[in-house]
């Protein structure tokens, strides 16, 4: 049997940033993740690091601060892995968001962001609608631009793993925690790995399971309430294609909702669809109703992809969001992370219920608030503000 401070479910950016900052906070840390490092959701994301312009509608004003405060962080931590583009919105008659709210949405966004040069956004001179990656140009009134952030969300997640390992956090993977027993001196895991049962005492667990948490939580015995949450699932397609100049954040004809259309290493990546989930989370699909949407939003926006038919696909991904539960349009719901512990005061268990790739350090920060009672006082390592981040 061996022990460590802080015990990890899970792989994903979450996993990996909580344990990261355990371990430049000086405790010991162990990481279980029962595929491979970012197999969930942290590698179906839309890989932006950003605000999240359209939360200003729903005015998630705090969540989007904290974003674009990681943007700017991560723009210098991690410079091969997170990467500024230009992003294009532009607006035809029947656009929903008319220019004026375009700009002040994108005033706010720039006040939140701290007016750096990042923040700067304009409006692209008709003589230059022609270089925009073949948009379609037909009733076009205006094209805004500004910046944002891009990442490959995989590569984020296994740097921040490395950067956790040097500072002395271990990675089992395949690791399957299977059974998690709580006592008055914290929890013992029950792993299934390489064939065999291991058993590992923890001062604190951090379920950071993302789409699977419920049914890591149910694992515990005694089991851990969890607030009602839903899964929403988001599914992008990755078509033959280029873009040259950035993402275009364009709205879906059907309902207004923002998709974005993003270049990508291997091709064009258009998403993403919302829609509720109820099924097993290990298997989430793309549906052909998801399709043909992203298709008629693409077909829409860049004529010159009215010729390719699903055959063309080169890959699509289904991600699973983690959102509280609620009667309204998932595109509204809250994207402030969830961090509820079994107990107040001294908490053996913390889960992490929702976040985003690029608030990966807040959620961590919010988590080592959580469990700070429960341990024991250890000597830091490092700041996670000032340790770089290291492509593959
Ligand atoms: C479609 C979509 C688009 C998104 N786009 C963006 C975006 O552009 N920008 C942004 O900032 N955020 C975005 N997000 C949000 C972001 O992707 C997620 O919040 C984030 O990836 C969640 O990471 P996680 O670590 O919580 O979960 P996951 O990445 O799913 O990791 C959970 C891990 O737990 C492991 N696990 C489960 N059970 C066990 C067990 N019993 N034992 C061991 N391991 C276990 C799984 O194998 C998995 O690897 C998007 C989300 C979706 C769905």
């Amino acid at each position: 049997m061996t022990s460590c401070d802080v015990a990890v479910i899970g792989g994903g950016i979450n996993g990996v940033g909580v344990a990261q900052a355990a371990a430049a906070a000086g405790y010991s840390v162990k990481l279980f993740e029962r595929r491979g490092l970012a197999s969930g959701t942290s590698s179906r994301s839309s890989k932006l690091i950003h605000g999240g312009l359209r939360y200003l509608e729903s005015a998630q004003f705090s969540m989007v601060r904290e974003s674009l405060h990681e943007r700017r962080l991560l723009l210098k931590l991690a410079p091969d892995l997170v990467h500024l583009r230009r992003f294009f919105i532009p607006v035809y008659p029947a656009t929903r968001r008319r220019p004026w709210q375009l700009r002040v949405g994108l005033s706010l966004y720039a006040l939140l962001a701290g007016l750096h040069k990042e923040t700067r956004f304009k409006r692209v001179p008709k003589k230059d609608w022609d270089s925009l990656d073949g948009l379609n140009t037909h009733d076009l009134q205006t094209v805004i631009r500004y910046f944002d952030a891009q990442t490959d969300d995989a590569a984020l997640t296994r740097a921040v793993m490395r950067s956790a390992q040097e500072l002395g956090a271990e990675l089992f993977v395949p690791s399957e925690v299977f059974r998690i027993e709580r006592h008055e001196r914290g929890c013992t895991l029950h792993v299934q790995r390489d064939g065999a049962a291991h058993s590992i005492d923890a001062r604190v667990v951090v379920n950071a399971a993302g789409p699977w948490v419920s049914e890591v939580a149910s694992r515990f015995d005694p089991v851990i309430e969890l607030p009602a949450m839903e899964l929403v699932q988001g599914t992008h397609v990755l078509l033959p294609g280029r873009m040259e100049q950035g993402v275009y954040y364009v709205e879906s004809p059907r309902d207004g909702r923002a998709v974005f259309v993003m270049p990508n290493r291997e091709g064009v990546l258009v998403g993403t669809t919302e829609r509720r989930f109820r099924a097993d989370p290990d298997h989430p699909q793309a549906s052909t109703a998801e399709k043909h949407y992203l298709f008629s939003v693409l077909r829409c926006y860049f004529p010159r992809f009215r010729a390719l038919n699903y055959d063309d696909i080169i890959a699509t991904t289904a991600g699973l969001r983690v959102l509280p539960a609620g009667s309204g349009h998932a595109f509204h719901r809250s994207r402030e992370v969830m961090v509820p512990v079994d107990q107040p005061r001294r908490p053996t268990v913390v889960s992490i219920c929702g976040g985003k790739v690029t608030t990966y350090r807040v959620t961590a920060g919010k988590v080592m608030a959580r469990i700070a009672p429960s341990l024991p006082g250890r000597t830091a390592r490092a700041n996670t503000a000032c340790l770089p981040l290291r492509g593959d």
